[in-house]
């Protein structure tokens, strides 16, 4: 995936601030922060969109939901709270056609829901 910028990130063609890494994901600080902590988790393997997930990538997904609270509990957002979301599609915000995790927190977010 020569033309996606977070695959770019994970081979290391791009900098970043990364803040974890395993076998599996890769996790990096967002460039134009929402909060002050916006952190983005990703799958190395490129997978485009919410959309794209198959069967076999239940075990990923398990994954990243317990790295992302872990990231969360490292960030020192455990207690206060945090949010975190998946933009997909056009009409969903995503403008990065690599799945990422928004981690987000450090203020108070509001509600995105009425
Ligand atoms: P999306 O709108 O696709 O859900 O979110 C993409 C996110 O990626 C945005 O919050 C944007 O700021 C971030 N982003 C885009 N390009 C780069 C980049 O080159 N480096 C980093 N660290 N973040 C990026
Ligand atoms: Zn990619």
């Amino acid at each position: 995936m020569e033309d996606c910028i977070f695959c770019q990130i994970i081979a290391g063609k791009i900098p970043a601030a990364v803040v974890y890494e395993d076998d599996k994901v890769f996790a990096f600080e967002d460039i134009k922060p929402a909060a002050p902590v916006h952190i983005l988790l990703i799958p190395r393997r490129h997978i485009a969109t919410f959309n794209d997930l198959k069967p076999h990538d239940v075990e990923l997904m398990g994954h990243m939901a317990l790295v992302l609270k872990k990231l969360a509990a490292d960030h020192g957002l455990a207690e206060k709270g945090y949010r975190i979301l998946i933009n997909c599609g056009s009409e969903g915000g995503q403008q990065v056609y690599h799945l990422h995790y928004h981690l987000l927190g450090g203020r108070p977010l509001g509600r995105l829901l009425p």
